[in-house]
């Protein structure tokens, strides 16, 4: 069973519950912990896992022979993501930051003047703590695109997704292409959200994502003693879903986090019940 373990909103406690359902399965079926928010893993943090390096993920890059380029402009005028500047009469500029790799100016060039080179985009680790084995990647620091970090991650594990009973995916934040990559394939969207207007917000939009991508949802409700949880209830009503857990707002949570200790609650308890 794949769960993605989704927030909409940063800050709501997603790795803080997806390292501690896995750590609480781990106990008695074979569980595989996927950090994909590449933008940030935390994964390894919480559980003090050291991590070592698996493999570097690499895109295609365009690269320019300007002696066969005749300044027509053409590359420019294909890429959707302005990664190439052009100026009538001088040679286009690159900007590989923004270059997704999609090879579409190496297509349309009528001269043949750009070629396949490629660059690191982010690596690929592994590591293993509490009895739960964990996959992480983590993006290159000055790239912009995370979503091809996630499905290099997503490859990388189904080779050994096989041999485990439960693949937890701790996603990135929000609703864009990163998480929709994180949610593709999975059986379950278990979502954290908290009882804050800004939470309700995301979580309307996080759900209706899970909706078009029919991938079914449930939430889990931290920090729920503070707060106003008729903002939730609200939007869990308009998508018919259910609050399966509440996580307290409390001490021992606060300081298990810091600590890098998967956090103990009867919640995490009421999680699994949840999904058996
Ligand atoms: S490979 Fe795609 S994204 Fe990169 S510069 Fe060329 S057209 Fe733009
Ligand atoms: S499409 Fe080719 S020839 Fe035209 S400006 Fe780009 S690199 Fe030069």
């Amino acid at each position: 069973m794949k769960i993605a373990i989704t927030g909409g909103k940063g800050g709501t406690g997603k790795s803080t519950v997806a390292t501690a359902l896995a750590v609480e399965l781990a106990k008695s079926k074979k569980v595989l912990l996927m950090d994909a928010d590449t933008d940030c893993p935390n994964d390894h943090l919480i559980l003090s896992i050291k991590r070592k390096k698996e493999n570097d993920i690499f895109q295609l890059m365009p690269k320019w022979d300007f002696r066969k380029c005749v300044k027509c402009g053409k590359c420019a005028q294909v890429c959707k993501e302005n990664a190439i500047l052009f100026v009538k009469g001088k040679y286009p500029i690159f900007v590989p930051d923004l270059c997704t790799g999609c090879g579409a100016c190496i297509l349309a060039c009528p001269t043949k003047a750009i070629s396949k080179d490629k660059q690191i985009i982010g690596t690929i680790y592994s590591g293993t703590g509490y009895g739960v084995d964990l996959l992480t990647a983590e993006m290159r620091i000055g790239y912009e695109e995370a979503s091809p970090i996630v499905n290099a991650l997503k490859k990388f594990s189904s080779k050994k997704e096989k041999k485990y009973d439960y693949i937890i995916v701790d996603t990135a934040a929000g609703t864009h292409c990163n998480v929709i990559s994180a949610l593709l394939g999975c059986n379950l969207a278990i979502v954290v959200t908290e009882p804050t207007p800004l939470a309700a917000a995301d979580l309307n939009l996080i759900l209706q994502l899970c909706k078009v991508l029919k991938v079914p949802t449930t939430v889990v409700l931290n920090r729920s003693n503070i707060g106003n949880k008729q903002l939730i209830e609200k939007i869990i009503r308009k998508y018919k879903t259910k609050i399966i857990a509440e996580i307290p707002y409390k001490k021992e949570i606060l300081e298990a986090y810091s600590r890098g200790k998967p956090i103990k609650d009867k919640s995490i308890t009421q999680i699994i019940e949840s999904i058996k």
